[in-house]
């Protein structure tokens, strides 16, 4: 089984429940899809615990703006402001970690990346017209990626793109004659309205996906986000999952 996970936005309260249910799990491989610290109180554990269960990962925008690959001009300043923050509470060893993040990784028979095949870092697929211009213009069957912190699923079919939504969770067999852009969503800070951690566990030889939506202590990662002097709105958002 692979375990996937995605923008973990260093909320230790989250990862640890989600890390509780793996070790339920026969999981041999973890992926992580980018964005592990950024908006959070507690990057530093959250790589910590992704080097200690020998996580392969990919860099996400968040990584990148901490080792200088993306400029802060870039963000919003919510997010300016948590980098600033993250950056000063990273140690050597995690700020090097995540400077030698790839920006893909084509393993297991499928595509790992933060953004999208055509710019890993900054692009969002976050609707079917971006999904069919994807499919069109790379090539590959299964595509996992993250950064918009939406759980769902692109189904090219037949020549059509269909959308499946995923915030409730969700379980699908993936067909050969089907490709997929697959989002298992966000650990740490979900957008799509569901406040509960996602990830997803694959079954590579039965070609299975199970996307898992889980509860944690928001209030916790909420008081610490507050305790430690970041924007308070990244607390609050946190429990309305916008
Ligand atoms: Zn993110």
């Amino acid at each position: 089984m692979i375990a996937i996970l995605s923008d973990i936005h260093a909320n230790f309260p989250a990862l640890r429940k989600v890390s509780e249910e793996l070790e339920k799990e026969k999981v041999s491989s973890l992926v992580v899809l980018g964005d592990i610290v950024g908006y959070g109180a507690k990057p530093e554990d959250c790589v910590q615990w992704v080097v200690e269960h020998n996580g392969e990962a990919v860099m996400g925008n968040h990584e990148a703006a901490c080792v200088g690959r993306l400029p802060l001009d870039w963000f919003n300043p919510l997010a300016k402001e948590a980098i600033s923050w993250t950056k000063r509470h990273l140690s050597t060893f995690s700020l090097g970690f995540l400077s030698v993040l790839p920006d893909k990784i084509d393993k297991h028979g499928f595509l790992w990346l933060h953004g999208s095949p055509s710019n890993p870092i900054e692009e969002y697929i976050d609707n079917r017209e971006v999904a069919q211009e994807i499919f069109y213009r790379f090539q590959f069957w299964v595509c996992f990626f993250g950064h918009t912190h939406v759980a769902e699923a692109y189904l090219l079919r037949e020549g059509k793109v269909e959308r499946v939504p995923l915030l409730a969770g969700g379980e699908f067999e993936f067909n050969p004659h089907t490709r997929y852009l697959v989002n298992c969503g966000s650990v740490g800070q979900p957008r799509d309205g569901n406040p509960r951690a996602s990830f997803g566990l694959l079954d590579p030889g039965q070609r299975k996906l199970i996307v898992n939506r889980i509860s944690y202590p928001v209030e916790e990662a909420a008081d610490e986000i507050i305790t430690a002097g970041l924007p308070e709105t990244l607390a609050y958002r946190l429990f309305a999952a916008w």
